[in-house]
């Protein structure tokens, strides 16, 4: 449970992400509506940099895997053959006091309601079931029925032989896709950590059954390294094991990726040897042959998934969780330079002498590749803090002595070190640095 110091490192997050424009509450001149959230300026940044550098290390960096965006509505049947019209639920209690809502696998059922401490006030448990339902067509019946996605997984599954073929693919390969998921969550909640919408990045990687163990190691370690890339503290990440109650009624063996938030430790992402289960599945229900032929041992076999699934909007909260520091005399960002929302900001010194017109000329010969940012307002050590709390981490001051020798003053966010700077270099010392 989070206690009061917990909260006040939120609060300040929620307030700092409001201000400098990375988050805002959905419909806010209408009141809000729960858990659903808006990316401004900063935010679509940051969530682009993520993607990326996900996309890069899993598509552009190797060459055994495939990208895919596969549509948020499908087939209603894809959801019957994957389990999740049976089985994706979540066990739900309400207070027949206070009326508050729980999950009754996160709290104590012979305690006292957490809210309002009266005994035995609970209701039965009752299964609720996790899909957002839409229609299809301007009829509103049962035929018509579909369903908001709660995964991308399965339409990834569902392309196996469409990607294999198409990308002449043999076993061991992958496919990767980010994207939109929802899910009806019985308790959203910690700002963006577990929303009704989010956006997944998955990738699905098939294998020779018998070859899966390896696998599954091998893609454990190499997502947990993956978070050094994002610049995240090593210990505040851990595996989870998940014991075999646990265990998803689809997987072998399967771990989570954790973060200590100020909240507590969870998931941000988990990693499961889903078997042959998902193709099985699909094989049975659409009456296609899913099976792969080994031409060199001309065999016919259904092939085991290991699964990497990650929250981008949950990585994207790690991060600015991980960055968020408080200093003597100001708050700082310290996001990885990779997923900075605004590489460099470009600052006069002062609004006279010529400085803002080179200022200026340094913008566009650098902009194109990143986002850079002008700003003239205010004393510089204002502007200094603003571009801190957005995790700028570079400054570039045009000042005095740029009208003698070309060079300007490049400040460093973290340790505020600053140098002098060739007018002429600077596109190339950023590309240095910037660096994934
Ligand atoms: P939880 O136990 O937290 O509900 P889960 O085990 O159901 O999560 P998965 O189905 O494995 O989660 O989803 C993979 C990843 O997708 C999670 O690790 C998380 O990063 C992200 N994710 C899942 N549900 C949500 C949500 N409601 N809001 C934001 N991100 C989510």
């Amino acid at each position: 449970m989070a206690d009061k110091n917990t909260n006040k490192v939120m609060d300040k997050l929620v307030s700092l992400a409001k201000r400098r424009g990375f988050i805002f509450q959905s419909s806010e001149i209408y009141g809000g509506i729960n858990s659903c959230y808006d990316y401004g300026p900063l935010g679509v940044e940051m969530k682009k940099n993520i993607k990326e550098l996900w996309w890069k290390s899993m598509v552009y960096e190797r060459d055994d895997i495939e990208g895919l965006d596969a549509s948020i509505l499908m087939h209603p049947k894809v959801w019957e053959a994957s389990g999740h019209m049976a089985g994706f639920s979540d066990p739900l209690v309400d207070c027949k006091v206070c009326k508050s809502r729980f999950r009754a696998d996160q709290i104590d059922l012979e305690k006292p309601c957490p809210v309002c401490g009266n005994r035995d006030s609970f209701t039965e448990i009752r299964q609720f079931n996790l899909m957002f339902k839409t229609f299809m067509g301007p009829v509103e019946d049962s035929a018509h029925v579909v369903f908001l996605r709660p995964e991308t997984a399965q339409g990834i599954y569902v392309n196996f032989h469409n990607v294999r073929e198409a990308a002449r693919r043999k076993l061991p390969f992958g496919i990767a896709q980010i994207g939109k998921a929802f899910r009806n969550e019985i308790t959203p909640g910690n700002f963006i950590f577990r929303t009704r919408e989010f956006e997944q990045m998955e990738m699905q990687y098939f294998v020779k059954p018998g070859e899966d163990e390896k696998w599954f190691e091998y893609w454990k370690e190499k997502r947990m390294q993956w978070y050094q890339r994002l610049g995240l503290q090593k210990d505040k990440l851990r595996f989870h094991e998940h014991a075999p109650d646990e265990l998803a009624h689809y997987a072998k063996a399967a771990f989570d990726i954790e973060y200590e938030f100020p909240f507590g430790w969870n998931e941000i992402e988990g990693i499961h040897n889903r078997t042959d289960f998902d193709l099985s599945r699909h094989q049975e229900f659409s009456g296609k042959d899913l099976r792969y032929f080994d031409d060199q041992t001309k065999e016919r076999f259904i092939p085991y998934i290991i699964e990497t699934s990650i929250g981008c909007d949950r990585t994207l909260l790690t991060c600015l969780v991980d960055a968020y520091t408080e200093e003597e005399e100001r708050v700082v960002l310290k996001l990885s330079p990779a997923i900075a929302p605004i590489k460099a900001a470009v600052l006069p010194l002062v609004k006279r002498d010529g400085m803002p017109e080179i200022a200026k000329k340094i913008v566009d010969e650098i902009r194109g590749d990143y986002r850079i940012f002008y700003d003239e307002a205010g004393s510089i050590g204002r502007r200094y803090r603003r571009m801190d709390e957005a995790g700028t981490p570079f400054c570039i001051t045009v000042d005095s002595q740029t009208l003698e020798d070309k060079t300007v003053t490049v400040r460093e966010r973290d340790t505020m070190a600053q140098e002098r700077v060739h007018i002429n270099e600077i596109k190339t010392y950023l590309d240095e640095k910037l660096k994934a």
